[in-house]
């Protein structure tokens, strides 16, 4: 199934995102977390690609085909096209058909130091259009509520991101925000540009000081002072810090579905119990 036809449902649609292991022997690990996400009977679960074309990349195939094929629960497979040729993205395209993957998230990825870009896919609507010439996949891509690093502006990447939608991004997977305000402006600024497919809303659940600082320097999210307070008040009490993240991530999401959001891609971070926490508590809300 497409990801586009779960939003059909007039309902919100709720994902998950997992990430391959670093190294090979971390593997289990995953199967391991995908396992038991399997249970919260999520409407789909993607897999993050590494940009810079390692041996990571392999693993993204492999975790989105046990999903599909063993789990029976649809999965999208992440793309990155910095650093890869066309004859890269043909084997992937050829390796995700022959696994019966029909989703893919079309990213450009990010610049890894030492590595000279290649120059087939300068943006990732260049991906989108290719994969969409290439094959029969249903594609979705990025967007940013509190706009992309390298934007000059908001209406500059606004305009991009429609570019990339008429491309054939049928779907939006938002970057994470911990502000609601940046998703509910955003989303009215990509409406009166005239974008109009389903645009779901990225939720990380903060569990760790390190984990926002990490985020904070990758994404640049802003920190609202409720937020900065929680992280102040239980930074030195890890488990409290725990029931705070998720609770806040709670919060966010019931405020999104209240306000008529088509879905919520939540960032596991491969941790079931966060998870699991987090679906029993909105399931019934969807
Ligand atoms: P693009 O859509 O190409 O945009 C990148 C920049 O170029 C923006 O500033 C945009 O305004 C500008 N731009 C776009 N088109 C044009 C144009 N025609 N002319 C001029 N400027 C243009 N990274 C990974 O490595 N692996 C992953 O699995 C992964 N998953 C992600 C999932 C989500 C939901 C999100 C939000 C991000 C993810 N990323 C991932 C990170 C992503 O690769 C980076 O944010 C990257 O810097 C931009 O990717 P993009 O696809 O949004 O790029």
């Amino acid at each position: 199934m497409k990801i586009r036809e779960l939003y059909n449902e007039n309902r919100t649609v709720l994902s998950f995102e997992v990430f391959p292991p670093k190294k090979t022997s971390g593997v289990e690990t995953v199967y391991k977390a995908v396992e038991e996400l399997k249970d919260l009977k999520p409407d789909y679960i993607s897999v993050t690609y590494g940009a810079g074309g390692s041996a990571v990349n392999n693993f993204t195939c492999e975790i989105a085909s046990l999903i599909k094929n063993k789990y029976g629960i649809e999965s999208m497979a992440h793309l990155t096209c910095v650093n890869s040729e066309k004859s890269d993205v043909d084997r992937v395209l050829k390796e995700l058909k022959e696994n019966n993957i029909e989703n893919i998230l079309a990213l450009r990825g990010d610049r890894v130091p030492d590595i000279e870009p290649k120059t087939d896919f300068k943006y990732a609507s260049d991906l989108v259009t290719y994969i969409k010439e290439n094959g029969d996949f249903g594609v979705s891509g990025a967007c940013y509520p509190e706009t992309h690093s390298e934007a000059k502006s908001q209406k500059e990447d606004i305009l991009n991101l429609k570019h990339k939608v008429e491309c054939g991004a049928e779907t939006l997977v938002s970057q994470l925000f911990f502000d609601n305000n940046y998703f509910y402006d955003f989303k009215e600024k990509c409406e009166i540009a005239g974008i109009s497919v389903p645009m779901c809303a990225g939720i990380m659940p903060v569990t760790n000081k390190n984990q926002i600082e990490r985020m904070v320097t990758m994404c640049g999210a802003s920190l609202p002072q409720k937020f900065v307070k929680m992280i102040q008040k239980y930074e030195a009490r890890p488990e409290a810090l725990i029931d705070a993240g998720i609770a806040y991530a709670i919060d966010q999401i019931v405020d999104l579905i209240s306000n008529g959001v088509d879905g919520v891609h939540i960032y596991t971070m491969n941790n079931p119990y966060i998870a699991r926490k987090i679906t029993e508590s909105i399931k019934g809300l969807l």
